[in-house]
């Protein structure tokens, strides 16, 4: 028995395979559903909803949602743009992200999303919350400011480097991303070279003194924007 599985994004028919979410399905045909907390490699979380689809009407995270035969996804409509829109508007809103001064800016992926959105500025009022940073650690820099709580590092700390440096605590507004000591970072086992140091989509986990290697102007999407590695595949 064949565990191709027949469906449709956006009105062309695509072929995935039985156990494949759709967000794989349409990445192995050359569609890009933008993503924040999904990176390959690590077990799908659904907490972003950037990724947000309507399958046969409705809302769902095409990162944990598999694919089922004869399903009709909407991926690029206006309703489910806009809804994308709106999630990274809030995630900018939420934080204190002042990409200007932030190391990360020309990589990460937030910033990222926004010019691919075309969202100059946030449409709702900033938040502007009270959070900390920790330098404690002699290679790694955790600003909570710029934490989205994509869980990555949570679950590239567990599921890749065996370890438990970070998890979230508190529930809702409060909700937070915590290591596993007492008070700081420089007390936990991470290593610099742990997979946990690389994952982070913003500017929330930096490695030290390699900063602005690259400089602004020069990373990865100032040169070309998120996504567009996975569309040009498609007309390959
Ligand atoms: S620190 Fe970075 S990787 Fe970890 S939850 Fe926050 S944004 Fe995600």
């Amino acid at each position: 028995m064949s565990d191709t599985i027949n469906f449709i994004i956006d009105g062309v028919e695509i072929q995935g395979r039985e156990g494949q979410t759709i967000l794989e399905a349409a990445e192995a045909a050359g569609i890009y559903i933008p993503r924040l907390c999904h990176l390959k490699g690590l077990t799908p979380h659904g907490s972003c909803r950037v990724c947000t689809v309507l399958v046969n009407g409705r809302p769902q995270a095409s990162c944990t949602q598999p694919v089922a035969e004869g399903i009709v996804v909407e991926s690029e409509s206006e309703r489910v743009q806009q809804i994308r829109r709106d999630i990274i508007d809030m995630l900018f809103v939420e934080g204190n992200h002042f990409c200007m001064f932030c190391e990360k800016s020309g990589n990460c992926e937030l910033q990222a999303m926004a010019y691919r959105f075309g969202i100059p500025t946030p449409k709702f009022p900033y938040q502007f919350p009270k959070r900390g940073v920790d330098a404690s650690h002699p290679d790694i820099f955790v600003d909570h400011n710029r934490c989205i709580l994509c869980g990555r590092c949570v679950r590239a700390s567990r599921d890749l480097d065996g370890k438990h440096v970070f998890d979230f605590v508190d529930r809702g507004p409060h909700k937070r991303v915590a290591v596993n000591a007492e008070a700081r970072l420089a007390d936990t086992n991470l290593d610099a070279s742990d997979k946990a140091t690389e994952v982070c989509p913003v500017g929330a986990i930096l490695r030290k003194r390699v900063g602005y290697a690259v400089p602004v102007g020069k990373r990865l999407y100032d040169e070309k924007p998120i996504g567009s590695d996975i569309e040009a595949a498609k007309t390959k």
